[in-house]
């Protein structure tokens, strides 16, 4: 047993360096790999970007028959063939964008042992002619990728994803089963190993700490000027620009535009055309920043994103997570910026309520399905008040707990915080809240805390109230922060229509009995200057490779072969090498082949097609 284990170790780390190029697994891929070789089902949670397909893709390679895998996406599965394939690995993909002749070819090529990997999408499953394939090959191992779309909790359910169980059911032969996905809350996690029949599997959540990101929480009244500053500042590099709707997008994207960004856009409005050639103009860097809806980035691979900033707050951690997880994908620094109004969670609060309208989802089940996304919702706006580690808050929410409390990588571990006792203030703001009734949201009662005398007060005529003016000698942002901690602990609760009135909950008289102590870290200065400052250091502190101005044009000449060879053959530059490659090859200068097998990302393959050039490149 232990020698078959060291063997097999040894093979797969073989495989890993001669076809993709790598030196050593990631954490939790080594131990995905092994239960998978040992015949024993896995479950991977991993964040975007973490590696999951090298946990399937390596052993694919080691088992006896054919991989299938499941994916829902079809840009992602022509991405994910088109790597393997440049890696050396037959791999094909069978979904609806092939003919029906196209098909029939892959699957008989398939049948004479061409393909070790088949990607599939989940409406296929169950067409006579796959079957009739799958009955009669030799399949090792089927894997199922985004499997959160096998659960109704998941963020999104695809009905065509209960086929698998059919198909699993059907084999003459049950191959290992391992699933991935990005979502690790526990119902949907109980939900795939349920569905799915898992065979007590390898559960592995790993590795959603990304710590090449960055992470900033902005309260801004500013957003279009944000945007514009941030881009002007970071003009050669790539980024996506995050919007709720499509007009917000066409908005920035027009403004982006006028001050001469190479900006594109991408949003479910545009034609079919309008969007593949858009999201190519940004994958092949033509036009390196977009502007887009959540609809666009699924399956998208770029890795030298290095920022994603989002216009509005996203409906969930799950998808923000997922969506900044865009960046940085090559492992070099990144930064993730959301911008967050108030208004952010109305809007999503109208989203979730009008969901599912005219779908087959009957009455009682739209019902639990939004209170669901209103509890994801919630823990989306903590997030974004939240004083503490915005890392954490994250990893907290997916199951991971890291031992640092400050992270040094997020806004609010660089900010100068000070702790503040703001009991008294809670006290009052609880008082006020009884006196009005639960009449008012958290701006009449923070404005009549303070005493303001503008005309909205005045018409509430809350100038008359007891607690009118006591707390007159305390900042207002102060006690704005004080009513959000009071919110966030449950002490106080908000409506969850527009008008979002504010009650004190069962737990107020805890405060108010002085049972408990609030304190909130209050920041000291507008302390983004000295953040700033911070956070230069920072990333160049955490950069392996921090270049002079020769190295720089090095990187620059390589980039420009690889753009020069990416346009030969028709294919993402990112495909070719990934931006971290390229880094490695300047630190590495490999002049033979023999090193430049040694740098990061380079396999047999690559070394084979495109290895020569990039040494002579650097010979020069
Ligand atoms: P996911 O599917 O989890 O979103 P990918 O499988 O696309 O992530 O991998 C993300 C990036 O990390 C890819 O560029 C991939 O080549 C790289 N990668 C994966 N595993 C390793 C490894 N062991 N060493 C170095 N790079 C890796
Ligand atoms: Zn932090």
């Amino acid at each position: 047993m232990e020698n078959i284990s060291n063997e097999n170790k040894r093979q797969s780390l073989q495989i890993l360096k001669k076809v993709f190029g790598y030196d050593s697994f990631r954490k939790g891929q080594e131990e995905i790999v092994e239960s998978i070789l040992n015949g024993q089902d896995v479950l991977g949670i991993m964040p975007t970007g973490a590696g999951k397909s090298i946990c399937y893709q390596v052993p694919a390679l080691m088992l006896k028959g054919i991989t299938i895998v499941v994916s829902p996406l079809i840009s992602l599965m022509l991405d994910q063939v088109k790597s393997l394939n440049e890696a050396g690995v037959h791999a094909a993909y069978i979904n609806s964008a092939l003919t029906e002749t196209q098909i029939s070819k892959a699957l008989y090529n398939a049948m004479c042992g061409q393909y070790k990997i088949i990607y599939v999408a989940p409406e296929r499953l169950e067409t006579n002619r796959f079957l009739e394939f799958v009955m009669n090959a030799d399949i090792s191992m089927i894997t199922v990728d985004e499997a959160h779309c096998i659960s109704q909790w998941g963020q999104d359910f695809r009905p065509s994803y209960l086929k698998i169980v059919n198909l699993i059911k059907r084999l003459p032969k049950r191959p290992v089963v391992s699933a991935f996905t990005a979502t690790a809350t526990r119902t949907v996690k109980e939900d795939i190993v349920c569905i799915l029949g898992l065979n007590s599997p390898n559960v592995m959540v790993t590795g959603f700490d990304r710590k090449n990101l960055y992470f900033e929480v902005r309260h801004s009244g500013t957003k279009d000027a944000d945007v514009e500053n941030y881009i002007r500042k970071h003009q050669t590099e790539s980024g996506i620009i995050y919007c709720s709707t499509r007009k917000n997008v066409d908005n920035i994207y027009l403004s982006l535009k006028k001050c001469g960004f190479p900006v594109t856009r991408y949003h479910a409005g545009l034609s079919s055309e309008e969007r593949k050639e858009n999201q190519e103009d940004f994958i092949y860097d033509r036009k390196p920043i977009i502007v887009a809806t959540n609809a666009f980035g699924m399956g998208i691979d770029k890795s030298n994103v290095r920022y994603v900033i989002h216009y509005n707050m996203p409906q969930c951690i799950e998808n923000y997570y997922q969506e900044a997880g865009r960046a940085g994908r090559d492992g070099e620094p990144a930064e993730c910026i959301l911008l967050y109004s108030a208004q952010d969670v109305v809007i999503n609060e109208f989203l979730i309520e009008h969901k599912g309208e005219n779908t087959e989802f009957a009455e009682d089940e739209l019902a639990l399905i939004r209170e669901n996304d209103i509890r994801r919702l919630n823990k989306m706006r903590y997030y974004c008040t939240t004083k503490n580690c915005l890392r954490e808050y994250m990893l907290n929410y997916f199951g991971e707990y890291s031992t640092s409390q400050d992270c040094g990588n997020c806004s609010n571990c660089i900010a100068v915080y000070e702790d503040r006792n703001v009991t008294d203030i809670c006290k009052r703001i609880i008082y006020c809240i009884n006196e009005c009734r639960g009449r008012y949201g958290a701006n009449v009662i923070v404005g009549t805390l303070h005493g303001d005398r503008n005309a909205k007060l005045r018409s509430y005529n809350v100038d008359r109230l007891t607690s009118f003016g006591m707390c007159h000698d305390v900042n207002p942002a102060l006690i704005k922060s004080a009513v959000e901690e009071l919110v966030m602990r449950e002490v106080v609760s908000e409506t969850q229509d527009m008008y979002r009135l504010l009650r004190n909950t069962s737990q107020a008289v805890e405060i108010t009995e002085g049972k408990t102590q609030i304190v909130i870290k209050w920041s000291l200065q507008k302390a983004e200057a000295k953040a700033d400052k911070l956070r230069t250091r920072q990333k160049k502190s955490s950069m392996a490779f921090s270049p002079d101005t020769a190295e720089m044009a090095l990187f620059e000449k390589l980039r420009g072969l690889r753009l020069k060879i990416a346009k030969e053959e028709n294919m993402p530059p990112y495909i070719i090498f990934s931006d971290k490659t390229l880094v490695d090859m300047c630190v590495k200068r490999p002049s033979n082949r023999d090193e430049m097998l040694r740098v990061a990302g380079v396999g047999e393959n690559k070394y084979q097609r495109y290895g020569q050039r990039f040494i002579e490149a650097l010979k020069e």
